[in-house]
């Protein structure tokens, strides 16, 4: 890492000032570090902060509900916010630059006129991209604004998104962004659920069940590793547990290819097991490695 002190927080709502700020601190030999969020944050944002400030000089972390990654009838107005919440624990967790662009500085001329878009074929078609088929070119295009204001930088995703995350390695690659794409683990509360800014939409009664995705995700994963090789036959072990839970809508449960995400035809311990269920208001995602679940469905719980 270079010489450079660190600062203190340093917020700025346009490209222009975090340009500016981020062409000066490179002068210095500044490494950039870069963690796109949509804000509300937790212990999985805050992990990938904590990460990237251990690894870089500069930690950009950036707080922006993206329109275009919402389709009509979405949360898109809903979704929480907390402005000053995440300036404090975002700074603690080793922020130096907050950028917090409002929607007219991303689109001046609304969401509705961007014209150019970045979708990534064969990754994207799966899961996510069945459930909510304009989610992941929203994604991608942001984080390609993003990368482009940003420059040459190490940015941080969460493996709790995993299509996500490999959406966007495969764009950084495809497109020579001058960024290094890094995944970081799931990050889950004492009962197995991941970590959302999301999980602020259930009520008591519905957190209470809401473990019961990486429940399921983990049983998957534990007849994986005693034998079971039928992904028809995992999805229906998955989807029972989540049948038989009050309050749980089941949207999707895959077993798919860790690499290209596509359902595969027979199971082994490489694959990764992926779910999505709705409770009330919140629709929630998760997946797991195979090993990792097989390791949790036996009572240790570091698995991701
Ligand atoms: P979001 O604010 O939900 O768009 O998430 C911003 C980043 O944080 C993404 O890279 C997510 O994958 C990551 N993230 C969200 N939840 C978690 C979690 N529980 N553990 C690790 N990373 C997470």
């Amino acid at each position: 890492m270079a010489d450079t002190a660190r600062r203190d927080l340093h917020t700025t709502g346009t490209i222009a000032g975090l340009r500016a700020y981020l062409t000066e601190r490179r002068g210095h030999g500044a490494i950039i570090g870069l963690v796109p969020t949509m804000g509300y944050l937790h212990r999985g944002h805050l992990g990938l902060v904590e990460r990237a400030a251990s690894e870089c000089d500069e930690v950009v972390t950036t707080i922006f509900v993206n329109p275009l990654q919402f389709a009509e009838g979405e949360d898109l107005e809903d979704y929480p916010r907390d402005p000053a919440g995440d300036a404090h624990k975002a700074e603690v967790a080793g922020t130096t630059v907050l950028f917090t662009p409002e929607p007219a500085e991303m689109y001046p001329d609304g969401a509705d006129s961007v014209l150019t878009t970045v979708s990534v074929a064969d990754l994207g078609v799966h899961m996510e991209g069945v459930s909510r088929p304009t989610h992941l070119a929203g994604v991608c295009t942001v984080v390609a604004k993003l990368f482009n204001i940003v420059g040459p930088c190490r940015a941080y995703f969460g493996e709790k998104d995993y299509q996500q995350l490999a959406s966007v390695t495969a764009m950084a690659r495809d497109l020579s962004f001058p960024v290094q794409v890094v995944g970081c683990p799931t990050a889950r509360e004492p009962d197995g659920l991941a970590m959302s800014s999301r999980n602020a939409y259930l009520s008591p009664t519905e957190r209470k069940v809401a473990p019961v995705l990486h429940q399921a995700l983990c049983e998957g994963a534990r007849a994986i590793a005693a034998g079971e090789t039928d992904p028809v036959a995992i999805r229906a072990l998955m989807a029972g547990l989540i049948d038989d839970t009050p309050l749980g809508e089941l949207d999707y449960l895959e077993v798919v290819d860790p690499l290209t995400l596509s359902p595969v035809a027979v199971a082994d311990t490489s694959c990764r097991l992926f779910g999505a269920v709705r409770f009330g208001r919140a629709r929630l995602i998760d997946n797991i490695a195979v090993s990792d679940g097989a390791a949790a469905a036996r009572g240790d719980r570091s698995g991701s």
